[in-house]
């Protein structure tokens, strides 16, 4: 991604709130409220309960026309349309980490930290803002004791975006973040600050989907021009210990596991195999090397051990990495080389390692099924 398109505002899609305030004939005074979009941008609405004072406290399903909509979870509440930004995405941000990102209506969990929470606690600190000035006009609206019709005008948000005017009351705007991504599992579109995170809809990790997708294949590319092979191996195994080490944090934020365990897993990087498939196995029950045979696993340790050589050890051999690694087929100070082979074969187990450890990881922490079935409903029919 050119980084041009990084942190850039995002406008505001525009519309109207109308509220038509009137009296029915029994004399009581209400509300109906609409919303009207005319601009030829994306757009997408969600709305929340807020009470009056201006303070969100749950979602309100918008459902289809006809439906009929979840009732507030308390009296008096008022109904709060929350409009997307110009590319049709929401702004989040969480209530515990303060991450922000973009993503479709219906986040469930945070990307950054994985914390769940209800759609109404994701609000970013400039849509508060806009709910409150949203419920004062409401209030203002209901309370003059003049039936009529009263506008929220986020066409004017809508239009003060990337200019430097005054900004309206009402003005909020969403900034793009770093890695834009459909889920594999759901579908949705998430956009992230630096790589890595859950997808905000159904939970699943993107890491595996960016080894598998971009990671090896640029890898593979590299190998297959003949560039670098002791680079490539270094790389691999590189990206398969990073891919660890996100993935142990999370799993160590959200499963309980004794004092020890926990210090022998944040203590160490995961630049030996051995120790690794060893650990994964008896504190998480996850097997990394599963379908890997005995063959492809002594040739797996021995990239890790060579990885350290290549990374630290200028390309050349030295009594650790011999004593190490049982490969006695150099001597201390020899230049250890790579093949095309070899590097496309260590490719290969990373990504089949990394696959096992994704897998078992959502084993622990499982993502929303239905979000999963619903997608796969509508785009393979299954
Ligand atoms: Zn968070
Ligand atoms: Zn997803």
């Amino acid at each position: 991604m050119s980084t041009t398109e990084q942190f850039k505002e995002i406008g505001h899609s525009g519309g109207q709130v109308v509220i038509r305030v009137g009296t029915d004939n029994q004399g009581r005074r209400g509300c109906q409220l609409t919303w009207q979009h005319q601009r030829p941008v994306a757009a997408a609405i969600f709305a929340v309960y807020a009470l009056p004072q201006g303070v969100a406290v749950g979602q309100m399903n918008l459902g289809g026309i006809g439906s009929v909509p979840n009732p507030p979870p308390v009296p008096g509440c008022f109904q709060v349309f929350i409009g997307s930004d110009s590319e049709g995405r929401f702004g989040h941000e969480c209530p515990d980490c303060e991450g922000y990102w973009r993503g479709g209506a219906g986040a469930q969990l945070c990307p950054y930290c994985g914390v769940r929470a209800p759609l109404h606690n994701f609000l970013t600190k400039a849509q508060r803002v806009y709910v409150a000035q949203y419920c004062e006009q409401m209030a203002e609206a209901l309370t003059a004791n003049i039936d009529g019709e009263y506008v929220i005008d986020m066409d004017a948000v809508a239009d003060a975006a990337g200019k430097g005017v005054e900004k309206p009351p009402f003005y909020y705007a969403e900034e793009s973040q770093q890695n834009k991504f459909s889920c594999k599992a759901c579908g949705s579109f998430n956009d992230i600050l630096g790589t890595f995170g859950f997808c905000s809809i159904c939970g699943t990790r993107n890491d595996l989907q960016e080894l598998s997708g971009k990671t090896i294949p640029n890898l593979r590319n590299l190998i297959n021009s003949g560039g670098g092979y002791e680079r490539c191996v270094r790389d691999a195994v590189a990206a398969f210990d990073s891919f660890v080490g996100r993935y142990v944090t999370h799993l160590l934020r959200h499963v309980p596991v004794t004092p020890s365990r926990k210090n022998r897993l944040t203590e160490r990087r995961f630049h030996n195999l051995e120790s690794v498939a060893a650990d994964l196995k008896e504190v998480f029950d996850i097997d990394v090397l599963d379908g890997v045979d005995a063959d492809g696993v002594a040739f797996a340790k021995l990239m890790f051990h060579r990885r350290h050589v290549y990374e630290h050890g200028g390309g050349e051999a030295d009594t650790k990495y011999i004593a190490d690694s049982g490969d006695t087929s150099v001597r201390p100070k020899q230049a250890l080389y790579e093949t095309q082979e070899s590097a496309h074969r260590i490719a290969g187990l990373v990504l089949k390692m990394g696959s096992n450890l994704h897998k078992g990881f959502h084993d622990i922490l499982p993502p929303d099924e239905e979000a999963i079935k619903r997608y796969r409903r509508f785009h393979d029919g299954t």
